[in-house]
């Protein structure tokens, strides 16, 4: 077994370099996910909507900014959960960083 980053792990770390620059330039620089225990602006992460492993083509770069409070908080909720809470923060924004594939409204 290999220590080194796998191709999908390398892909993921360069898109999230772009998408964290895309987010900033919409203003979005706080937690998107607002639940009660939130952090707001502390300790900010990416979330997907669903787990890395289960998203569809085109689907890296749908990603809500979320505290690691919030983050923790859907990551322990089914699936089907966690995508309509990250899909209602998406959709909440007045404009879109990143263009939000079709297959990415719908569960599973
Ligand atoms: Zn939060």
């Amino acid at each position: 077994m290999s220590l080194k980053a796998g191709k999908k792990t390398k892909e993921w770390l360069k898109a999230k370099r772009q998408l964290i620059a895309q987010l900033e330039d919409h203003g979005i620089t706080s937690c998107e996910i607002r639940r009660d225990r939130c952090l707001k602006s502390w300790a900010l992460t990416l979330a997907h909507a669903r787990k890395r492993r289960f998203l569809h083509e085109g689907e890296l770069k749908v990603v809500v900014v979320a505290c690691s409070q919030c983050h923790n908080e859907i990551e322990a909720m089914p699936h089907e959960e966690m995508h309509r809470i990250v899909m209602d923060a998406i959709k909440r924004r007045k404009k879109q960083p990143v263009e939000i594939p079709e297959s990415a409204w719908n569960h599973p």
